[in-house]
Order: structure tokens, then C-alpha cells, then sequence
């Protein structure tokens, strides 16, 4: 590895754990991050305090769930998998493009469902920026940023639309003692499967335009001031940041390979 490869600004996260992989093997990743910094000291690596904080992330990933079931703490290795400072004293909510680097970092480095906790905190993110809609690697909000609703014929009202059998929850009784029962109670069965469903508002235009454009080379696209357009500009700029911040990865693991 060359020398400055600790001490660079736009040093990914992975890449340093993957470096401190190949150097030390997977002990280092029980380590106190001063012994991390003074052991690369010793093999002539400087790092930053950043950089130190992206080794943190790292094994904050790959040792605890922490970032998949609580916010602050996916918000706080979201800052540094972005090359942002963490401030404990404020609060500073991620850029959606923010959030899908930190999907794609957290993914990479192991599979854990989110929690809902931290898919609020997405959709959350999302509606702070007027964004509707939510492609891969963030998909998994979207249903907590434009909820699926229900109308029902047979009770005629509006409900949120949790259903896993189709049947309306008041018709057929689940929430009868104030607890839910996962079916309906004995004699409804057949109640409550005249409803209609829909989302809060309609996204399939801004998600096909958008999926069509994100395959493509966008730098000929002509889009206009409407709506749709609008999100899936902004859409695509979250698209054109994630992938960027891949091909550093991959440019950095390569000069791991080559230099290890
Ligand atoms: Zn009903």
C-alpha cells in the first residue's frame, strides 16, 4: 500500500477496513481505534482523525447491528461513509444520496434487515428534500414515505394498508379486544374483502421515468420543470453520487490488491 493511502480525504471507508484486513488480519477489528492508529504509525501509515472515524464506522458495521436497528447510529457512520465529521452536539440528518452510500456500505459489509426505526428515519430524510420516491438501494422505505392505504366498500372508510391476507382489519375483527390477532375472529372470515388499494399518492410516473434514465447515460437527457422531472433529476443526482463514490471503492481496492 502506498503511504498516503490512510491519510486521504477521499479515502472510503471499506477500503481502509479492507486495507487493515490485508495488513493485520481480522484482529485488528477488536482493537481501541488509538492502537489502530499507532500500530499503521509504526508500518509508516499517518491517518487523520476522518479517517480514524471511517475505521470506526467499519467495525462498527462489521462487530455490532447497531446501524440497522437504531438511527442515530446509522446517521452517525452515514456521516463518515460520506466523508462528513459526526457532531455529537447536533443533529445532522443525511442527504438521501448520503443514505444510499450508507445502505450500499452497510450491505457490503453484512446483510441485517433494517429495523423500522431506521426506515422512518429514510422516509424522513426523503420528505425533508421533497423527494416522493424511493429507487433501490433505499426501496424498503418507501412504504413509511408514501404509505399504502386501503379504502374499504363493506365499512366505507379509509384504513393504512398492513394487510397480509386482504381482508379488512375492523371488518373481520383483528383489533377486537384492542390486541391484534393475526386473523379474523371465528364467524367473520368472510368479511371485509371489498377493498381497494392504493398508495397515498401516485409515484409510477417519477419511478418509470426514472428507472429508464438511470440505465442510460445521462448526460444527454433533456428534462423539463414539471413535477416528474424535477424528482428524477433529483433522483438521478442521488444516482450519479452513489455511483461515484463505487467506482473510488473499486479504484481503491484495486490499488490494495496491486500494492499488497
Ligand atoms: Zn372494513
Amino acid at each position: 500500500m502506498k503511504e498516503d493511502f490512510f491519510g486521504r480525504r477521499d479515502a472510503h471507508a471499506l477500503a481502509l477496513g479492507t486495507a487493515c484486513d490485508t495488513i493485520f488480519g481480522p484482529e485488528w477489528l477488536t482493537w481501541e481505534l488509538r492502537t489502530i492508529r499507532d500500530e499503521l504509525r509504526m508500518r509508516g501509515h499517518d491517518m487523520d482523525e476522518l479517517n480514524s472515524q471511517k475505521l470506526a464506522a467499519y467495525k462498527v458495521a462489521k462487530t455490532t447491528i447497531g446501524p440497522w436497528v437504531d438511527m442515530a447510529i446509522f446517521e452517525n457512520v452515514g456521516m463518515v461513509f460520506n466523508n462528513r465529521m459526526p457532531n455529537v452536539e447536533i443533529h445532522q440528518p443525511l442527504s438521501v444520496a448520503e443514505c444510499a452510500v450508507t445502505v450500499d456500505c452497510l450491505r457490503s459489509s453484512r446483510i441485517v434487515t433494517f429495523t423500522e426505526n431506521v426506515k422512518k428515519y429514510i422516509a424522513a430524510c426523503a420528505a425533508d428534500a421533497e423527494i416522493m420516491y424511493l429507487p433501490d438501494p433505499l426501496s424498503f422505505a418507501m412504504p413509511y414515505l408514501c404509505p399504502p392505504m386501503y379504502y374499504c366498500q363493506e365499512h366505507g372508510g379509509l384504513e393504512k394498508d398492513d394487510l397480509v391476507d386482504g381482508q379488512c382489519d375492523l371488518c373481520v375483527g383483528r383489533y377486537e379486544d384492542g390486541e391484534l390477532i393475526d386473523a379474523p375472529i371465528p364467524g367473520l372470515e368472510a368479511r371485509g374483502t371489498n377493498i381497494v388499494r392504493f398508495s397515498q399518492y401516485d409515484y409510477a410516473p417519477i419511478a418509470q421515468k426514472y428507472e429508464a434514465l438511470a440505465v442510460t447515460d445521462i448526460s444527454g437527457v433533456q428534462l423539463d420543470l414539471t413535477t416528474v422531472d424535477i424528482q428524477v433529476a433529483r433522483l438521478l443526482d442521488v444516482n450519479t453520487y452513489r455511483k461515484r463514490k463505487m467506482s473510488q471503492l473499486e479504484l481503491q481496492l484495486g490499488e490494495i490488491r496491486t500494492y499488497a
